[in-house]
């Protein structure tokens, strides 16, 4: 898979050759979180759904 770029500041986000469906990668610009999806047969990102977590407060 070629580099992609952020969907929300489209800074340049590398992505391992063996990237599988469904990885996370974050964005090293401002932290958005992506998950790799598959369209056609060619890998893609898409925003991550967002999660809701407990952060423990
Ligand atoms: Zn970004």
């Amino acid at each position: 898979m070629r580099n992609s770029n952020c969907l929300s500041c489209k800074a340049e986000i590398g992505v391992e050759s063996d990237a599988f469906v469904g990885e996370i990668v974050e964005c090293p610009d401002c932290g958005e979180e992506h998950e790799v999806n598959e369209t056609n047969g060619s890998l893609s990102l898409g925003l991550a759904p967002e999660i809701e977590e407990s952060w423990g407060e």
